[in-house]
């Protein structure tokens, strides 16, 4: 494991990266030329069908192409659960794992970015889906927010280089039909190809377009293309995991997958497809909720509520003894609907205490929730959880050249991802990284 100081994460850091960067990209890019040189030689000299020139110029690199989807919230039993045929037939051909754990917490964009980075949270600065950062004060005498989508407009909130940098900085293109973040312009980069998230896109026209970017011409073709569906997990928050309209999603997204497998398999390269999700789905009950409000926090802490979280960060003139104070009165108000979190604690879950993971964090456990009052939204499934529950574990299926056929693996983190697509697509890891291939090396052919 590469742990390291997150104090050594910043954008000098950063940027002394995309220096070297730059170097390796300008000997990459030459060598691209020379390869390309030699390629249209033997285009002239032989005269072959199209089809064929497609096959001999990708000879060596076109079986590293990687197709990284994801399908947000999809729990890992689903597929039996809900009879996903299609990813259990892609699952048959290539590989499968019993779950895929998350990062704590097991929520939406803190999972995303650690599958393209392989880095913890606390590494690569995305803690929660909103959070605060008392290294950003605001007017108002309290702290900058991030909230899902804010690197958008500032993306020094993320302290990390994504797997599309990846690519690009190793002279090869990347795509992204949506990922988490992936429109932010991080080191002053963003992927070749992309589309401004929109829940409204077509699901269709991501799939079309995906097939569209692997079908370009070799020096256009991108090398990572990433995909995002965020249908499941809208579906389960509604209806809870075990209900017929998830089923309903399950199969709506089964079938596109399907359907993206068969016609990526159609192509004249061979492609990796990877499907993921970045965490499961739990049943939580409305009768066990735990009103915020009810806990009187004093207003000398900004409160953030994420449901299965409430994080507390302590106003610039408040003491230690105040912040020791005010866990021993919420730890007495409890009676065990919720924990706060010991540093032995935070320590397991990598939620060490810095600028953005809390002073205080109270941790709940399914079927509860903290809410809000005047957040009428009736739940019936959620996820944020400790990461390590089942129900929290998400979705690890691929196929293609790089992987061995019909392989079931256990359970393994997320943080393997980063580093085994990086082998698989030939690319150099520009960074230490938090994740390791263990588990999935199994799943891996040889070279
Ligand atoms: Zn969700």
């Amino acid at each position: 494991m590469f742990f390291r100081d997150s104090a050594r994460l910043t954008i000098p850091f950063i940027g002394a990266v995309l220096t070297a960067s730059w170097l390796s990209l300008a000997a990459f890019s030459a060598h691209a030329d020379n390869k390309h040189a030699i390629n249209n030689t033997v285009v002239n000299q032989n005269a072959v069908s199209h089809k064929n020139l497609a096959s001999s110029q990708s000879a060596e690199s076109s079986k590293n192409h990687v197709v990284l989807i994801s399908l947000d919230g999809f729990r890992h039993d689903y597929i039996e659960l809900h009879n996903a045929k299609n990813l259990a037939r892609i699952a048959k051909a290539g590989v499968r794992s019993t779950s895929l754990t998350p990062v704590y917490p097991a929520n939406t964009f803190p999972n995303h970015i650690s599958i393209v980075t392989g880095l913890l949270p606390i590494h690569h600065g995305i803690v929660d889906n909103r959070f605060y950062d008392k290294l950003r004060p605001s007017k108002e005498g309290s702290y900058a927010q991030y909230s899902m989508g804010k690197a958008q407009d500032d993306s020094s909130w993320i302290t990390a280089m994504p797997r599309w940098h990846l690519a690009e900085f190793q002279g090869h293109k990347a795509a992204t039909y949506f990922w988490p973040e992936s429109d932010a312009r991080i080191a002053g980069a963003l992927p070749s190809y992309l589309y401004h998230y929109s829940k409204h896109a077509d699901y269709q026209q991501r799939i079309d377009q995906i097939v569209q970017w692997l079908s370009l011409p070799e020096a256009a073709r991108p090398l990572f293309v990433s995909g995002y569906f965020s249908l499941t997990d809208t579906v389960g928050h509604d209806e809870g995991p075990m209900s017929e309209k998830t089923k309903e999603a399950v199969a709506k997204v089964d079938k596109l997958i399907g359907q993206l497998y068969d016609r990526l398999n159609a192509l004249s390269i061979d492609v990796n497809l990877v499907v993921v999700s970045d965490h499961g789905m739990t049943n939580v009950k409305d009768s066990h909720q735990i009103m915020v409000e009810s806990l009187n926090i004093p207003d000398y802490f900004t409160v953030l509520n994420s449901g299965a979280q409430v994080r507390l960060y302590a106003k610039p003139e408040v003491t230690y003894e105040q912040i020791e104070d005010e866990k021993n009165r919420l730890r007495l108000l409890a009676e065990g609907r919720f924990i706060l979190l010991t540093s032995v604690e935070r320590d397991a879950r990598h939620a060490q205490y810095n600028a953005r993971t809390g002073d205080i964090i109270m941790e709940t456990a399914p079927p509860a929730r903290f809410k809000s009052e005047g957040d009428t939204h009736v739940s019936k499934g959620s996820h944020g959880y400790l990461n390590t529950l089942p129900d929290m574990g998400g979705l690890f299926v691929a196929s293609g050249p790089s992987f061995k056929q019909g392989k079931m693996l256990p359970a393994f983190s997320n943080l393997e991802i980063y580093p085994a697509l990086a082998e698989i697509m030939g690319l150099a890891l520009l960074a230490p990284i938090d994740g390791e291939i263990k588990v999935l090396r199994e799943g891996l052919k040889e070279e």
